[in-house]
């Protein structure tokens, strides 16, 4: 008899108190940008493209930004997600626009990249997937990473 009662009791046992708290709403993700190569080929200039879409890379000292230096938000050239600002850009030498940082942290994604028998780090935007250029571990203080985007993939803006 004892047992019978031990074992209607048992579903009680389940107490709502024990369980544990739901999880936080997740953020919504950020809805991606898809678009086919012929309709990126007909929004973006051939450089763009190129680029974005080709993982290309412009020449050193070539596009337009590596030598900006007024304030600026630089956005995704296919997309227009804010990736980087000007608060994070910094001069290396390199003829491309480099940032110690994005311009917040996830604002850009990476992925590794072995072409040309090198082991590296793309970025891309994580909106569209569009190429950006690639991260290295020369940077300055304070996070010694290096950015280093092709002018062509990003579009200044007012900040
Ligand atoms: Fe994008």
């Amino acid at each position: 008899m004892r047992g019978v009662l031990l074992l209607a009791l048992l579903p009680l046992l389940h107490c709502d108190r024990l369980a544990p708290a739901p999880a936080p709403a997740a953020q919504p993700a950020e809805a991606k940008v898809v678009k086919s190569e012929e309709e990126w080929r007909k929004l973006l200039t051939p450089a763009q493209f190129h680029i974005l879409r080709e993982h290309g890379t412009e020449p050193a000292f070539s596009g337009a930004y590596w030598d900006k230096h007024d304030r600026a938000v630089y956005v995704c050239a296919a997309c227009g997600k804010r990736l980087f600002s000007s608060e994070q850009k910094f001069d290396s030498g390199t003829g491309w626009p480099s940032f110690w940082a994005p311009i917040a942290p996830g604002a850009v994604a990476p992925s590794e990249d072995t072409s040309y028998g090198m082991v590296r780090t793309e970025v891309h935007c994580p909106r569209c997937g569009g190429h950006l250029g690639h991260v290295f571990d020369d940077g300055p203080p304070p996070t010694g990473k290096r950015y280093c985007i092709n002018s062509a993939a990003i579009a200044a803006v007012a900040p």
